[in-house]
Formats: C-alpha cells, sequence, structure tokens
C-alpha cells in the first residue's frame, strides 16, 4: 500500500531534502549541555549512528553559542539551533552556520527582533522553524477562540507564518503541539489544510518510553496515514538514540521508510519451545543499525510458526531441542537450540553482504 503523501513545498535543511515528496526525516535533539562539547559530539555521532537524519541543539547563552560553532564545524548531521528569548543568539547561530533555526516568533523580544532575525536567515539561505505550543498561544487568541485552543493555536501558527512570509522568508517549516495526542492531531490536520509549508511532527512532552512512545506513535502515525507530515521526533524523556530507534520503527511500520530489520515474534503461548523474547531481544540489539529492510521471523512452535517463518526473509520455528531454519520461504536446516541467535545473526549479515 502506498501513502497518498500532502502537497507541501521542498525545503533543505543543510543537505537534508524536507517536504514536497522528500523522503519523511526522522529528527531528534541533544540532551547535553552544549556548553560540553565532547559530550555533545559524543551524542551527535550516536544519533548519526542510530538513523537520525537531522539534529536540533539548543543554544540557551552566549557560552552554548560558542561551543555551536565547535560542534557544527566537527559534524555532518545538519543542525537546527533552538532559540529561546535572546534574538541576538538566534543571529549568533545563523552566524556560526546552523542549518536551520527553531524559534517561537512570540517569545523572541517583539516584531522588529523577529524581522532582524529573518533577514538574518534569509541572507544564509536557511529555514526557520516556527515552534508553536499551545502552552504559548497568545492571549488574545485564546480570547477569540474561547472554547477552541486548537483554534487558537492553528490561528497563532499562521499568524507567525504570514509575519515570516511578509518578513521576505522563503524556507519555513512549521510544528504546532500539544502534550495531548487528540489535540495535537486536531491542530496538524487543520493547519495543513491552510498551509503548504512542511509540517515538523510530534507530540510535545510525551513521556518516558514507553507511553511516550505510544503516545507518540498514535498522534505522528495517524497523521502520517493521512499523507501529513515531512518530517518527525519522537520526543521521549530517554536516551535521544531511542528516539530515532522508535521513529525508524514507526516509519517503517507505516510503509514509509524500508529501512532496518524488522523482526516479527510470536507473544509465545503453552505451546511455545523457546525463550522467544529473549531470543528477538538479542537478535533485535545485535542488528539495530542495520539499515537494509530485512523481515526476521521467531516463533515458538511449529503450529503458526513454519506460515510466519516462510514469509520472512529469514526465520526459525522453534522446537523441541532446536529450531527449523527458513530463507526466503524455504526450510533450510534443522539448528540446535543453543544457535538459534548467532545463526540468525550471521544469516542476516551474509544477506546484507558483511
Ligand atoms: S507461534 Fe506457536 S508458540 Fe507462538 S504464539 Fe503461536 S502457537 Fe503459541
Amino acid at each position: 500500500m502506498t501513502l497518498h503523501r500532502e502537497h507541501t513545498k521542498r525545503i533543505f535543511v543543510g543537505r537534508v531534502p524536507v517536504g514536497g515528496g522528500a523522503p519523511v526525516t526522522i529528527q531528534s535533539m541533544t540532551n547535553t549541555p552544549t556548553v560540553n562539547v565532547g559530550s555533545t559530539l559524543a551524542q551527535l555521532r550516536s544519533l548519526e549512528q542510530a538513523g537520525c537524519d537531522i539534529v536540533r541543539v539548543s543554544i540557551p547563552d552566549n557560552d552554548s553559542l560558542a561551543a555551536f560553532r565547535k560542534i557544527k564545524s566537527q559534524v555532518e548531521i545538519p543542525l537546527i539551533a533552538d532559540i529561546h528569548f535572546e534574538y541576538k543568539l538566534a543571529i549568533g547561530a545563523i552566524d556560526a552556520g546552523a542549518d536551520a533555526i527553531r524559534i517561537n516568533p512570540g517569545n523572541i523580544g517583539g516584531k522588529e527582533k523577529v524581522r532582524q532575525v529573518a533577514k538574518t536567515a534569509s541572507a544564509a539561505g536557511i529555514p526557520i522553524r516556527v515552534g508553536v505550543n499551545l502552552g504559548s498561544v497568545k492571549k488574545r487568541l485564546l480570547d477569540a477562540f474561547s472554547e477552541d485552543r486548537v483554534g487558537a493555536l492553528v490561528e497563532n501558527a499562521r499568524e507567525y507564518v504570514e509575519m515570516l512570509e511578509d518578513m521576505g522568508v522563503v524556507s519555513i517549516k512549521v510544528s504546532l503541539k500539544s502534550s495531548d495526542v487528540l489535540e495535537t492531531v486536531d491542530a496538524y490536520r487543520r493547519f495543513s489544510k491552510i498551509c503548504n509549508w512542511p509540517l515538523h511532527l510530534g507530540v510535545t512532552e510525551a513521556g518516558t518510553l514507553l507511553p511516550g512512545v505510544i503516545r507518540s506513535s498514535v498522534g505522528v502515525g495517524a497523521l502520517l496515514l493521512e499523507g501529513i507530515g515531512d518530517t518527525i521526533r519522537i520526543s521521549l524523556a530517554a536516551d535521544p538514540v531511542q528516539e530515532v530507534l522508535s521513529g525508524r520503527v514507526l516509519l517503517e511500520s507505516v510503509g514509509l521508510r524500508d529501512e532496518g530489520v524488522r523482526v516479527i515474534a510470536c507473544p509465545t503461548c503453552a505451546r511455545s519451545n523457546a525463550d522467544v523474547a529473549a531470543i528477538a531481544q538479542e537478535v533485535e540489539d545485535a542488528l539495530k543499525e542495520v539499515k537494509e529492510h530485512l523481515i526476521v521471523a521467531i516463533m515458538g512452535c511449529a503450529v503458526n510458526g513454519p506460515g510466519e517463518a516462510r514469509i520472512a526473509d529469514l526465520g526459525v520455528a522453534c522446537d523441541k531441542g532446536g529450531a527449523l531454519l527458513f530463507a526466503h520461504g524455504k526450510p533450510m536446516r534443522r539448528i540446535g537450540a543453543d544457535e538459534i541467535i548467532a545463526t540468525l545473526v550471521n544469516e542476516i549479515k551474509k544477506e546484507i553482504g558483511e
């Protein structure tokens, strides 16, 4: 099944295209102190290795700006400078080579300061991401829209985009976030009908790993299935590498990315002959950085096992004392219980030519 994608304009964050039919990209954000150049660089490299396309880095003060300049010169992955309150930091970040900046035009100190940021970004040819959260919507709009908080959020984002366009900005992307999943989905749906700049999807402050991944996947996944969204962040109170790995699974689940190993594992039942969860986890961990798209089935018995294992690229159906190994629909050979993990990992590596 191929998803219909809503048409948006194409912008570039560094070398990475966003919108206009480009593959949906995965973003994350560093959570190290930016002033700590070493740990921020290490995290950026981990994120890139995990499959991240674009990373946002906060610049809360001048020391962070100086560190950002050093960091930027040492990484390939496009960096978005995240700025609040201080327009001079935004201008400094553009000068330091930021590939885009993220601001909330409502908290940067007035229209003239926004204009200076807009002028500098346009001269550098980089996009501005307008990020509006429900918590920061203007009171005037909240009053005007009364019960319709989402309407106020959408109108607030529309006003900011219009203001930047009037200031001559030609490369914009937009996020409209709430920590409530249904409000987030409603906001993006409504905004996508009135604006064709690319959309950055995310459920803000989604929570710790499990609830955060579920909330984000419901919100971001629902929108992606409707063809809305050009770049995503699974925002988690966890290691940002988990955001990237979750984003990859989400994009693969909705058919937007053929990347990585998908491990199909049965939930097991009284018929199971093996610790399927442990085997699946070890196989996933061993292969989490593989970029090629392969399906691996790990099934606990011979009832449904061979059927699933056959439609995967590789699979095992466990039985008493071992498992039957399948490759591309054909039974290959019996393997012992203690060989299952190593055999699957080796066979996958052979498949991808490692
Ligand atoms: S594949 Fe076998 S062990 Fe796994 S859930 Fe199905 S019947 Fe149970």
